[in-house]
């Protein structure tokens, strides 16, 4: 099964891009890719050059090389497991990422939709402050898990899947968050304007709504698209309207 269909979801911290990665994955089958994982599996195979891997950036984003690589690795070299549709969540984060996965879109002959979820920011803090993640039902060993947690119907403190203490994110402190979503909006523009001049379908979706709503709003925007390379995503459309 070689993957025919790219979605990527792009959005400022704290838009709700794991929920809609999440409806994505449960009513697709879709496989999910995240650079800050995939970087785990590739970096420390014994002939990678460590050197690529080091950044000084605040944010710790990787430099360009290192992309290319881990998208070559990735999609290119077989070592992200094949599926139908993988969805890149946050990624791509700059206009010399997307031009990087165009080239790989057009190697694979794959569709890729790029969709940006909006809301305004007063929206974005509420939800910054409501965040929580559980690191039991996620460990991650940076020590940063992100996925939504589902709060206790009894104690909202605790994870309603393990009774866990929940916590916030590392990264939704205020300084941090307020730094990602000064570069989001830096570098949203440019990654617009690639889009635009690659003719990568890109949509633009009101977040600021109950996740439902959102979700439904994509489905039906991707299973538009009028290719075969939709076939799943159009089964998911019809589930929802
Ligand atoms: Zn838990």
């Amino acid at each position: 099964v070689s993957t025919t269909r790219f979605v990527a979801v792009l959005g400022p911290p704290a838009v709700g891009k794991s929920t809609v990665t999440a409806s994505l994955v449960a009513r697709t089958g879709a496989r999910v890719f995240r650079l800050r994982e995939f970087v785990r599996c590739v970096r420390n195979k014994p002939d990678v050059n460590q050197r690529l891997f080091t950044t000084d950036d605040p944010l710790g984003w990787l430099g360009d090389g290192a992309v290319a690589f881990m998208l070559q690795a990735a999609f290119l070299d077989g070592q992200f497991p094949e599926s139908p549709t993988v969805v890149l969540e946050n990624f791509p984060g700059s206009d010399v990422q997307a031009r990087l996965l165009a080239i790989i879109m057009d190697r694979l002959a794959a569709r890729l939709d790029l969709v940006e979820l909006v809301a305004p920011q007063d929206v974005l803090m509420a939800r910054r402050r409501m965040r929580r993640v559980c690191s039991t039902c996620e460990p991650d060993p940076l020590g940063d898990p992100h996925r939504p947690a589902r709060p206790g119907r009894c104690d909202p403190a605790r994870c309603r899947d393990c009774g866990g203490e929940l916590r916030r994110r590392p990264s939704d402190h205020p300084v941090r968050f307020a730094a990602r979503l000064s570069r989001f909006h830096e570098r949203i523009p440019a990654i617009r304007a690639a889009a635009e001049e690659l003719a990568l379908p890109f949509h633009t979706v009101d977040a600021s709504t109950d996740a439902a709503t959102c979700f439904r709003h994509i489905a039906k925007l991707l299973g538009s698209c009028g290719t075969s390379a939709c076939s799943p995503l159009l089964a998911l459309t019809k589930g929802v309207t």
